[in-house]
């Protein structure tokens, strides 16, 4: 009996039934007129045989004008009480639920998605677009100089900026450490490149208080296509492969990964072919 009420419980919750409150009045109202029907269908059949048997203390009619109302009123209050308690039970489980959920997906520090939530959330966007992966430049040394507070303080206001410039539909995350993902939902390139400018001027500009004053930060970016059916690990590569180029012609910068080869000198190709980690 109870492993059967456990079971439906955890039905209940993982249905998301009881996401409001009234959800929770509509379960005790149907709870308490099925508990009436039943309770009082059990004593009118349980006086009616006592009856028929001489064994009830009291005539019939008042076992009907009594005892009836007295089994309609213990019935609806008790299994009202107990549906209550239940459906407030699986509500706040319900509601627990939804919150670690949505926490899971979020990046703790940067309040972004995550690595796991941004990809889920890439691989649903079914219209053509771009992929942008952004680096803090020379990051380590802001940790190294500043303290890793001011580099925690570096990521939230590059997370800010990004937010900014990449409102919904497009989607940004937190890869991890100082870089960050894009995905830009526009099959425009010019479009793409005139965000991806704008989101690394706007992050020039900021200024965050280091230990010896202002900061100034600049980000490098790759940018991949991303046309619907393209694996991410293929995009991703491509940005990365981009980013890469950025950083290796001084930082500061965007690389497309149309742009890629052209730009490096010989020997610096050969060193550009492998991948940045
Ligand atoms: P580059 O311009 O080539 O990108 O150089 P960089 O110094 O930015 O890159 P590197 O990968 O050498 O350094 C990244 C640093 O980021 C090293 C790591 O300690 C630091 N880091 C990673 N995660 C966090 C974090 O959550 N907070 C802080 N403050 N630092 C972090
Ligand atoms: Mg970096
Ligand atoms: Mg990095």
């Amino acid at each position: 009996m109870r492993g059967r009420l456990a079971l439906w419980l955890r039905a209940q919750w993982e249905a998301g039934v009881f996401q409001t409150r009234a959800d929770i009045s509509m379960f005790v109202l149907n709870t308490v007129l099925v508990a009436i029907t039943l309770a009082t269908a059990a004593y009118l059949m349980v006086a009616a045989i006592l009856a028929n048997f001489h064994l009830l203390p009291y005539p019939f009619a008042s076992a009907l004008s009594f005892g009836t109302p007295t089994t309609v009123l213990i019935a609806a209050s008790v299994s009202a009480l107990i549906a209550w308690l239940m459906g407030m039970a699986i509500h706040e489980m319900a509601l627990s639920r939804a919150k670690f959920e949505r926490l899971s997906r979020l990046d703790s520090l940067s309040g972004l998605l995550n690595r796991r939530a941004f990809i889920e959330d890439m691989a649903e966007k079914k219209l053509n677009g771009f992929f942008v992966l952004f680096d803090v430049d020379r990051f380590k040394l802001v940790n190294d100089v500043h303290g890793h507070a001011v580099g925690d303080a570096v990521i939230v206001a590059v997370a800010e900026e990004l937010e900014r410039v990449f409102a919904s539909p497009h989607l940004v995350g937190r890869l991890g450490g100082e870089e960050f993902a894009v995905f830009i939902e526009n099959d425009d390139r010019g479009d793409c490149s005139l965000l991806v400018e704008e989101a690394r001027r706007s992050v020039a500009a900021r200024r965050v208080t280091g230990a010896k004053g202002p900061l100034g930060i600049t980000l490098s970016a790759g940018i991949a296509d991303r046309p619907v059916g393209r694996r991410f690990e293929a995009v991703f590569e491509a940005a990365d492969r981009a980013l890469y180029l950025a950083k290796s012609l001084g930082r500061d910068r965007t690389i497309h990964e149309d742009e890629g080869e052209g730009l490096l000198e010989p020997s610096r190709r050969v060193a550009a072919g492998g991948r940045r980690r």
